[in-house]
């Protein structure tokens, strides 16, 4: 299929996706053409999103990415779920020869000393292993919401992904967090004990921390960074950021 092809096949499943519900949705998403991968950060969204596929029995690989620097209450979550619905999430993991690279030129905890170095990790622990996680797939289901910030307020059901060449699904685009805590309750869906410590967005331990009240869900990522619109470049192309990425020896 060619850019062209998938271009159309996702804006055509856009408007399909925007009529069902979510387990049509993800249904709809199992029966297309290809593999389909859906990467979770064991985050709220991300559970429900589990949960459906594992309760459906769907065809879609569940992954995660063990960065290395995960909260253990996330690590402990990965089979907690596992054992909930019965499923095995694939974990990828960084290359050690990329973290002692990076280690090298910028120091372990070298993000927080500026925006280059910060997305220099970033790629190293996160979209090198996400690469991994897509090798061969046709269609990445992610947990995107529209209501999570405003970079993501215009969240499509569906979109063709050039950088990748795949069609990127976003299931839960118009769901609200009282739709996804309705279904949490509904389906006694495990979730990370952070969110309920103020943490309704969860990444990596030390890139993290809990929200004040009135701030926005993903205040607390990078709260040291001053640009409003920060992301980890998972859904955003990547641009600079792989300019600063040191080679591995
Ligand atoms: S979130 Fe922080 S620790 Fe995790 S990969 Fe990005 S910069 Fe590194």
């Amino acid at each position: 299929m060619t850019a062209a092809d998938k271009q159309t096949t996702a804006d055509s499943l856009d408007r399909q996706l925007a009529d069902l519900d979510l387990s049509e949705r993800l249904a709809l998403v199992s029966r297309l053409s290809g593999r389909a991968v859906f990467t979770t950060s064991l985050g709220i969204e991300d559970q429900v999103i589990t949960a459906a596929i594992g309760l459906a029995r769907l065809p879609i690989t569940v992954s995660t990415l063990e960065t290395g620097r995960l909260f253990k209450e996330t690590f402990d979550l990965i089979g907690e779920t596992e054992e909930r619905f019965g499923m095995v999430i694939e974990r990828f993991v960084p290359e050690q020869a990329d973290i002692d690279a990076y280690a090298a030129k910028y120091g372990l905890n070298g993000f927080y000393d500026s925006v280059e170095a910060r997305h220099a990790c970033c790629h190293v622990r996160k979209l090198k292993p996400l690469a991994r996680a897509l090798d061969g797939a046709s269609i990445w289901v992610t947990g995107l919401r529209r209501g999570q910030s405003g970079n993501r307020a215009s969240t499509p059901f569906a979109e063709y992904d050039a950088e990748r060449d795949l069609i990127k699904v976003n299931p839960l685009a118009d769901w609200s967090i009282e739709d996804i805590n309705a279904y949490v309750e509904r389906e006694a869906v495990p979730t990370n004990p952070l969110h309920k410590r103020g943490y309704p967005s969860i990444g990596c331990e030390p890139c993290t921390r809990a929200i004040k009240p009135g701030e926005p869900e993903r205040a607390g990522r990078w709260w040291w960074e001053n640009d409003e619109k920060r992301e980890c470049g998972l859904h955003v192309a990547e641009a600079a950021a792989t300019s600063a990425i040191p080679t591995p020896a």
